[in-house]
């Protein structure tokens, strides 16, 4: 098979990490090669809300835009902790299995350029310090071999590149700069969560936003149309592709291709990866890898690296260790909404941007280690039109039911918890031994169990949740739902685990691998803990830039492109 031998570089998959990677490998004189599984969107046509159903829509899955996976068994309920189910008003229970369930595909992703930001909400969020230590200060977890400080100039970089709006102070997430942009003014349901939190003694602030709150690199400012997991069909949310990827391809540096997974990677006897195959049309197409940035996700990565076993790699690619696949790490979320009488408007506004840190510190919960946050959800779990309320929250039928829509739509009140995920041996990404995809590829398995302290965590977030709209005045529950019955994963981490341990660890603390020198891994899955329910984005690009600074300190580069 002939070897295309162009590039620099060749970056698999253009999500959080590999835009990130790409971008800053340009802008320091690298030719490279970005390869993405999925098809390229175009905002204005495929995140359209001017339908007459434009509510049922969620972000549109074209053919190519999902990653086939599998899930193992999962854990049976305890019906000790069934006031942890899943319900609402209308429906009912929404697991009725003795088993947990996985909703919809268990990992909600998306294929395409930009990855999962697409779909991303756009929560930029720094990690809280302490949660980067959780072994040396708590016993538990896993230590990151770096500290915040290591992170905090390639956080402010990032955040400038992106526009990300925010607050003057996060507590204990110190800042060298301002975020780029202020602030977000708080909406109608976020305001209320904020007023309900006082006399509880939590302290809620706008959240810090990528999600312009003025005009910005070329980009508009935010409209509050509130459907940012749907697709900005505007392009002022910071997603993947009209940032990172965006300013790659201006620097006239990148080649980009869509469509394009990679099917295989291969290495050499002395460990250097040297070429690698993927998919182009009908036809595999082989070329030459100087320098292999992985981030493919937390999911797709292990799997690549697994099933690229051979002869002197028998379990895997960067695997002597043992730990492709393992310490994967889930979303443990609430929510809970319930119908405030007066509280009007509350589907107005942008997505999540109120936050309360409170318990976000990993001794923050009494009795538990590791922490938590709560924010504002109305709008993010879809209370933003009337079907929502008519199939989850009024019940009834004919005139009844019109007339329950009618008097309590804008009433919906949501608030939503994210917290830490503690690695544990049963929850992990193996090879499917028995599916494939339609290229004979085993699917990647996913295994997940919730250990005690997880269910523990889960209900401190639905008390204090409830507790907090009973605040803000609602008179009634209408819907729960959260991870105790329910595997449905939107931020996961682990698989790839950074350390300065080659026999504990995947990558070192610059993401590159303990065993092939040109190998780098640069997505959530080098995370070595989840944090207290930080959104994983903006640690992602931090990550993956302070990597391809790494990479571009130790490429030569012909003179006609030094210094750039
Ligand atoms: C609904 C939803 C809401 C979210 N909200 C937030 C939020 O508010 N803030 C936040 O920070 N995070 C949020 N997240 C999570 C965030 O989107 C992810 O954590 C992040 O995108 C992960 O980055 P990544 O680089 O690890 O992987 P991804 O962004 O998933 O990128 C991986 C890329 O690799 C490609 N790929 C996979 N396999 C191959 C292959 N074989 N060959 C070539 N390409 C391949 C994929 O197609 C994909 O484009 C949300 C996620 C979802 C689904
Ligand atoms: S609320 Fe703002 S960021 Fe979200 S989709 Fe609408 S315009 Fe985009």
């Amino acid at each position: 098979m002939a070897v295309n031998k162009r590039f620099d570089a060749v970056v698999v998959g253009s999500g959080a990490g590999g835009a990130a990677a790409a971008w800053r490998l340009c802008e320091k004189g690298l030719h490279v090669l970005l390869l993405e599984a999925g098809p390229r969107f175009d905002p204005t046509r495929d995140y359209t809300l001017s339908q007459p159903d434009w509510e049922r829509h969620r972000f549109p899955e074209p053919p190519g835009s999902q990653g086939k996976i599998s899930i193992a068994p999962l854990d049976r309920l305890d019906p000790a902790d069934a006031d942890l189910r899943s319900w609402n008003r209308v429906v009912g229970t929404l697991v009725r299995e003795e088993t947990r369930q996985a909703m919809g595909p268990g990992y909600h992703h998306v294929q395409g350029v930009g990855g999962s930001t697409l779909h991303f909400v756009g929560e930029s969020h720094r990690m809280h310090p302490d949660a980067m230590k959780l072994r040396s200060q708590h016993g538990v977890g896993c230590d990151w071999p770096i500290d915040y400080a290591d992170l905090e100039p390639y956080y402010a970089l990032c955040e400038n590149l992106v526009g990300v709006a925010g607050p003057p102070d996060q507590g204990a997430r110190w800042r060298s700069t301002s975020f780029p942009l202020p602030a977000h003014p708080l909406s109608p349901p976020a305001q209320r969560l904020v007023a309900a939190g006082r006399p509880l003694g939590m302290h809620w602030q706008p959240n810090s936003r990528a999600a312009l709150s003025a005009a910005y690199d070329g980009r508009p400012a935010c409209n509050y149309c509130g459907n940012c997991n749907r697709g900005c069909p505007i392009g002022d949310k910071g997603s993947a592709d009209v940032t990172f990827i965006r300013k790659g391809l201006g620097s006239g540096r990148l080649t980009l291709k869509p469509a394009s997974p990679v099917v295989r990677i291969r290495a050499t006897a002395s460990g250097r990866i040297d070429t690698l195959d993927y998919l182009e049309g009908k036809t595999i197409r082989r070329i030459e890898t100087p320098i292999l940035v992985l981030a493919a996700g937390a999911v797709q990565s292990p799997r690549l690296l697994l099933n690229s076993h051979g002869r002197h790699y028998r379990k895997g690619l960067a695997n002597g260790s043992g730990q492709v696949g393992r310490n994967f790490m889930e979303t443990l979320s609430w929510n809970s909404t319930g119908l405030v009488p007066g509280l009007a408007q509350s589907h107005v506004g942008l997505q999540s941007d109120a936050i309360c840190w409170d318990f976000n510190a990993p001794d923050a919960i009494p009795g538990l280690i590791g922490g938590c946050r709560f924010n504002s959800s109305t709008q993010e779990i879809g209370f933003t039109g009337p079907i929502a309320y008519a199939l989850r929250a009024i019940s009834g039928f004919g005139k009844q039911l019109k007339d329950g829509v009618r008097a309590s739509f804008g009433s919906a009140l949501s608030v939503g918890a994210i917290a830490e995920f503690l690695p544990n041996e049963e929850t992990f990404v193996e090879l499917d031994p028995q599916k494939k995809d339609r290229l004979g590829i085993p699917l990647p398995r996913l295994h997940s169990h919730l250990s005690r302290q997880e269910i523990e965590r889960l209900k401190f977030m639905a008390s204090q949740s409830r507790r907090l709209l009973k605040e803000a005045g609602a008179t009634e529950l209408v819907e729960e739902f959260g991870a105790w019955d329910h595997f449905s994963a939107t931020h996961v981490f682990g698989t790839c685990r950074m350390g300065n341990d080659s026999l504990a660890s995947v990558v070192d603390p610059h993401c590159r691998s303990h065993e092939h020198s040109n190998l780098y891994i640069t997505d959530a899955s080098v995370f070595p803990s989840s944090g207290g329910g930080e959104s994983p984005s903006l640690t992602i690009h931090a990550l993956a830039v302070r990597a391809a600074d790494a990479i571009a300190s130790g490429t030569v580069l012909p003179p006609s492109r030094r210094g750039v």
